[in-house]
């Protein structure tokens, strides 16, 4: 039986990697940040080996490597979140380039055959507005990607430097219904159900007009895996090649539920999305969900991935809305006040 440590394991991907890895007869190793609240691995909590640990400390990954000495390991642990790195962005450079660089040292000295994936990210390519490939040129833009770009070239280096198997999965925007609650995909998918059923009066959003291309967490995790199993380790850019509009997923959310409303006003700061039966704004713009500098587009061609690993993204946008405003109609919450819903 392979055995498989995965950092994050908690998190969006961590959650549904470690299902994905459960299925396949894994022995599934994890690391936690502390062992409350386990979010979505709670049901399977069970069947997994969960140790606790932090990236900052250098100690606890040392026996976490020991504990689990692993044949594969998935380094997904990180502080993903862009506007909080602009707060933090000591801590995110911490435990997201230094963090990276502690766990491939307990690696190199305790299991240095063991194959390694890092969680790289398209917000690395930043100001570049061309489709992107494996070879394109980093110019981050913001904290995290800077942090990002650190954790990638040090995993790069240590494949280059010390022959050890790590891949670099250089993955596009992928949501789910366990995104975390900061993100805009999620923000929208649970405030329109939330406006839908009376529990919530407005959505307060950034700028509507930034391009991603989103694609589904579940069936990212299987390429982690894939990049694995190859003969030679390598980086791949993992993407749907679609993009879209963060107001395109918010028009498309509001016909998954139902809800009738059209903007008003010139886009912007000043516009806002109208109801029809009641006259009453759903969707306003806040300046403090602008970023300081933003990304306006970010495309990336997944053509290595679909020739090499033979792996293609099979949810497509609309379907993805659809999977994730079905999981917020499906488990309701309590009224939240205006200033609970704004500070999201
Ligand atoms: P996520 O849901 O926020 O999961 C990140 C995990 O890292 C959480 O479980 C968190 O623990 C853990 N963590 C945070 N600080 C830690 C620390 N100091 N020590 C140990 N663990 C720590 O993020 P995700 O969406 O699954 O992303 C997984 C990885 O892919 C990240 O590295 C992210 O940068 C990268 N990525 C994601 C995307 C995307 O669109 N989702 C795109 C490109 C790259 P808690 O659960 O305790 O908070």
């Amino acid at each position: 039986m392979k055995r498989a440590l995965i950092t994050g394991i908690a998190g969006q991907d961590g959650s549904y990697l470690a299902e994905f890895l459960l299925a396949k007869g894994y022995d599934v190793f994890g690391l936690v940040l502390r062992d409350e609240p386990l979010r979505w691995i709670d049901p399977i909590k069970d069947r997994l080996i969960l140790m606790e640990g932090d990236l900052r400390n250098q100690k606890s990954l040392d026996h976490a490597v020991r504990q689990a000495l692993p044949d594969e390991v998935y380094h997904l642990g990180a502080l993903p979140f862009v506007a909080i790195s602009w707060k933090q962005p000591v801590l995110t450079a911490d435990v997201n380039a230094l963090g990276t660089t502690r766990l491939l040292e307990a690696l190199r000295s305790i299991t240095p055959h063991a194959r390694i994936y890092h969680a790289s990210t398209s917000e690395m390519f930043g100001l570049t507005e061309e489709i992107q490939t494996e070879e394109g040129l980093f110019h981050p833009r913001n904290p995290y990607s800077i942090s990002k770009c650190y954790s990638h070239w040090i995993a790069v280096n240590y494949r280059e430097s010390y022959d050890m198997y790590v891949c670099c999965g250089i993955m596009f925007n992928h949501e789910s219904p366990r995104r975390g609650e900061n993100f805009v995909t999620r923000k929208i998918a649970r405030g329109v159900v939330d406006i839908k059923e009376g529990k919530q009066d407005c959505l307060y959003l950034g700028n509507l007009d930034v391009w991603r291309d989103w694609g589904y967490a579940s069936e990212y995790v299987e390429v982690m895996w894939l990049m694995l199993q190859q003969d030679a380790p390598d980086d791949y850019i993992i993407s749907t090649g679609e993009v879209h509009t963060v107001r395109e997923f918010l028009e498309e959310a509001f016909c998954v539920v139902g809800l009738d409303a059209e903007r008003n006003g010139k886009k912007g700061i000043e516009e806002a999305y109208i109801r029809k039966d009641n006259g009453q704004a759903v969707v306003r713009i806040s300046p403090e969900f602008f970023r300081p500098v933003e990304l306006t587009v970010l495309r990336g061609s997944n053509s290595k991935a679909k020739g090499k690993l033979k792996w293609e993204p099979k949810t497509r946008f609309r379907e993805l809305v659809r999977i994730m405003v079905d999981y917020e109609m499906q488990n309701t919450r309590p009224t939240q006040s205006i200033r609970e819903v704004k500070r999201r």
